[in-house]
């Protein structure tokens, strides 16, 4: 006969696993009265080759794909001495997981939690498999009390996918769990919350902090306004936190000037879970150094670059059993830098420069459309949503007029001027009004 295992209070209360000797550093620092993010670095990196080590044996003992990858690096014993020699372990790239649910599972199957999918918009999907271990015990450990000032007097929006991927259930189990704060499970847009329900829930509940993509807060505050709901009137939150796709300084600013509040970034993914966050300093992201080890590496050769290198992002979970990710390349760009921040974080500083693929070629050199996209919103007569189209090395801009009283002759003429300005290339540019809108994630690039 079949019986109720609780397996929610066992996992919580009587689980063990190669992470259980971590638990007594962040028991230690909550003695302390410290969270991870202000310590010295010499501590952190400390915790951070232990929890390397301790993943690097888990995976050894628990996983044949990723022993063979070591062993055919050579590798004969799966620790090493400083964080430096994490080079030498081997790269794991996104095509050798593609669409492939087993490879690097490190528990019994009957472990599984959750199973979270990418959303597979570069080919077949990610599988991430967790315990709940993974996501109610070892995720929330390290505390970020400076980078989430918020507590369960927040209500808490939650617009963001909740079907197979990660960000909607994670953000959840961050609020519920960690800040026992009131959740708003909005979703996209979906069949139960379509967007006049989900504004109107916000307002009704007060929402005070709203998670969603940049492209999703600026459809909801353009909606609002058929709805008769103004935002920042209405509906007066405390602050947004942006994930999911990247957008520009000029985005943030005008969704700040929309909604009224403070908009922050956040960066992560449904393998690796946080990667980093940004400080009310907004000069860049802190990594999420209890969760992740960040490195930067050369795209072609694969050599690690250090700091204040633009390079590839290669993330090493720290906390994970069921399916750890050891040197995953993420495919995005950016640059690291040690903490100087003013906020007292001395977590590193990460500048996130986009995804590897969305890169744009013009002329033999690459542009960020984060980049383009912040001098293209500079010019105030242009709305939120737009494209850039790349073909045969030219580019063609196609954007939407917002509140001007220019002719789309005019307007194509001020953002032409614009762009050859700020980056000395000379574009086609195409005035419309009917790009669509996207509950998915927003397609800025288009590369024919
Ligand atoms: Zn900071």
């Amino acid at each position: 006969m079949k019986t109720q295992s609780h397996k929610m209070t066992v996992s919580i209360d009587e689980h063990t696993s190669h992470l259980e000797p971590l638990r007594a550093f962040y028991q230690a620092l909550d003695a302390e009265g410290v969270t991870i993010e202000k310590l010295p670095s010499e501590r952190r990196e400390h915790y951070q080759l232990q929890a390397i080590n301790l993943t690097l044996e888990h995976i050894w003992n628990h996983n044949d794909y990723y022993r063979a990858a070591l062993m055919e690096a050579g590798i004969t014993s799966p620790s090493i001495a400083s964080l430096a020699q994490l080079d030498t372990i081997p790269l794991l790239r996104k095509d050798v997981i593609r669409g492939d649910k087993m490879k690097l599972l490190c528990v019994e199957p009957k472990q599984i939690g959750q199973v979270h999918l990418t959303s597979g918009t570069s080919g077949k999907p990610i599988y991430t498999s967790y315990t709940l271990a993974d996501q109610y015990v070892y995720d929330l450990m390290p505390k970020y009390l400076e980078l989430f000032p918020d507590s369960d007097s927040d209500v808490v929006a939650i617009a963001l996918p909740y079907e197979f991927a990660l960000p909607g259930l994670g953000f959840q189990r961050l609020f519920q769990f960690a800040f026992g704060t009131a959740v708003l499970s909005l979703g996209k847009g979906g069949y139960m919350a379509p967007v006049d329900k989900s504004l109107e829930l916000m307002k009704e509940y007060q929402a005070t902090i709203l998670t969603t993509t940049p492209s999703y807060a600026a459809l909801l505050a353009e909606e609002s306004e058929k709805y008769g709901i103004k935002p920042g009137v209405d509906i007066k939150l405390r602050r947004i936190i942006l994930t999911g796709e990247g957008c520009s300084y000029t985005f943030r600013k005008r969704l700040e000037q929309w909604w009224n509040c403070e908009v922050s970034f956040f960066y992560g993914s449904t393998e690796c879970g946080v990667v980093a966050i940004e400080c009310k300093e907004h000069a860049g992201y802190h990594v999420a150094e209890g969760h992740v080890f960040m490195e930067i590496v050369d795209p072609d050769t694969g050599a690690a670059l250090g700091y204040d290198k633009t390079g590839e992002i290669v993330l090493t979970t720290l906390l994970r059993e069921g399916m750890p990710m050891v040197r995953y390349r993420s495919g995005d760009i950016g640059y690291m830098q040690r903490s100087k921040c003013a906020c007292g974080t001395t977590m590193d500083v990460l500048h996130l420069r986009g995804r590897m693929e969305n890169m744009i070629r013009l002329e033999g050199d690459d542009y960020s459309p984060f980049m383009l996209e912040q001098f293209l919103l500079e010019v105030p007569d242009v709305s939120f949503w737009y494209h850039f189209i790349v073909e045969q090395g030219k580019l063609t801009i196609e954007v939407e007029p917002f509140r001007t009283a220019l002719t789309d002759e005019k307007l194509a003429k001020k953002v032409r001027r614009k762009m050859a300005d700020a980056i000395g290339i000379d574009c086609k540019v195409v005035v419309r009004r009917d790009i669509p809108r996207t509950f998915g994630k927003a397609t800025r690039v288009i590369i024919r």
